[in-house]
């Protein structure tokens, strides 16, 4: 061995990513990210403190280097503390950061036919568990993925939609953007374009260089291209991910799921299952049975059966929820797509979701955005009728 990727220290080590990018901050070691490299010197430097640490601490391995150094038990019994203090406290404090882990939510953007919906059909084949006989896999704007590292939320709106749901009314929606480039085509205008929404809203970009199965596939100049644009790929020096997959035989997918997994981890994304609800709108539409069905991601907070809910000037309350699969639920968490019964109009995707106590609660949010609009609308008229006023005749 002599030069190592950080994550696969890490996952070596057992440590977490964010932990062993800590130990590199405090030994002055520099990196782009986790698929940087690292010295086998710092490998030594990095295994030496793991086992200072662990020996320090032997009840919590997994704590972070601050908390093992203000454990109680590395220094000879102190005499102003005579009270055997047990370790878990501080392996809860080092716990309580703040809310639980939630999946990450992720967009597939790119150049129409570039691969986008081969790479997302292949990626619900082969990851998303077979639903009961006699089912019909309903598109529902969204689906989740299970892989080694977890689960793994895609938003499977078709084309330009893609744009609306990375971020709707100023708020993300997705985590983590996927740019998919056709290793025979490169980047076109509709990739550029990707580019610049992902960069607007902030989200973290990992490239997928697809269609690597073709002989005219030309990956290298797919890189060159990124770089021409700023976006420098890490074998250049730079630090941004870029996967070759072919969606066709599968190459390379799993690796795309890893590094989306590790840049979730990395992100460090939290929302508490027990908080007020929020959540944004996917998609709608009218089905000639059911009637209104509505897409709703879950953003925060946890949806039940029954709850009121409020969409723009509308609300309803939910009569029945299926998972992303078509199974029926009666709750769901943080990044989780559910599919609502419930709504008496279609909700625009993009619109934030609300929940409230009761009908009467929904019809007074309801009345008060109301009536925000129409004072808006009605400070328009007068500002256009001053206008006129001034304009003479
Ligand atoms: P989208 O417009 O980005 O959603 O692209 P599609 O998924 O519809 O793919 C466009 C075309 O490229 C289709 O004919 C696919 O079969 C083909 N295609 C997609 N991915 C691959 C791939 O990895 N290898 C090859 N050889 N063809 C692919
Ligand atoms: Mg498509």
């Amino acid at each position: 061995m002599s030069k190592v990727r950080i994550y696969t220290l890490a996952k070596d080590l057992g440590v977490d990513n964010n932990k062993m990018l800590e130990m590199l901050d405090g030994l002055g070691v520099s990196y782009k990210s986790v698929s940087s490299t690292i010295e086998e010197d710092t490998v030594e430097l990095i295994k030496q403190l793991l086992a200072e640490e662990a020996e320090s601490a032997p009840a919590a391995p997994a704590q972070t280097a601050d908390a093992a150094q203000a454990a109680p038990q590395a220094a000879p019994a102190p005499a102003d503390a005579p009270t055997p203090s047990p370790a878990p406290e501080a392996a809860t404090t080092a716990e309580d950061t703040g809310a639980p882990h939630r999946a990450p939510v992720v967009t597939i953007m790119g150049h129409v036919d570039h691969g986008k919906t081969s790479l997302l059909d292949y990626i619900r084949k082969t990851r998303v568990a077979a639903k009961e006989a006699g089912g019909i896999t309903q598109h529902v704007g969204a689906f989740e993925a299970q892989t080694s590292k977890g689960k793994i939320v895609f938003i499977d709106t078709p084309g330009h939609e893609a744009f609306t749901t990375i971020r709707a009314r100023g708020a993300n929606v997705a985590d983590i953007a996927i740019i998919v480039i056709a290793a025979d085509d490169s980047l076109m205008p509709q990739t550029r374009e990707a580019i610049a929404h992902a960069q607007a809203a902030k989200v973290p970009m990992i490239v997928a260089i697809n269609k690597v199965d073709l002989p005219q596939a030309d990956p290298e100049r797919v890189k060159t291209d990124l770089t021409q644009l700023n976006l420098v790929p890490e074998e250049y020096g730079g630090d941004l991910v870029v996967v070759p997959v072919s969606a066709k035989t599968g190459e390379g997918v799993e690796d795309l799921l890893e590094y989306i997994s590790l840049t979730a981890e990395l992100e460090d994304l939290r929302a508490d299952p027990k908080g007020t609800f929020s959540g944004v709108v996917i998609e709608g539409r009218v089905d000639k049975q059911a009637g209104v069905l509505a897409t709703v991601m879950v953003q925060e907070g946890t949806l039940h059966v029954g709850d009121f809910l409020v969409v723009g000037e509308g609300y309803g309350k939910i009569k029945a929820m299926t998972d992303s699969a078509g199974g029926r639920i009666k709750e769901a968490g943080p990044s989780t797509p559910v599919q609502i019964l419930g709504f008496s109009e279609v909700p625009a995707s993009g619109e934030q979701v609300q929940s409230a106590k009761n009908e009467h609660a929904a019809r007074e949010v309801i009345a008060g955005r109301a009536q925000t609009r129409r004072d808006t609308e009605a400070a328009r008229e007068r500002r256009k009728l001053t206008l006129e006023d001034m304009m003479g005749p």
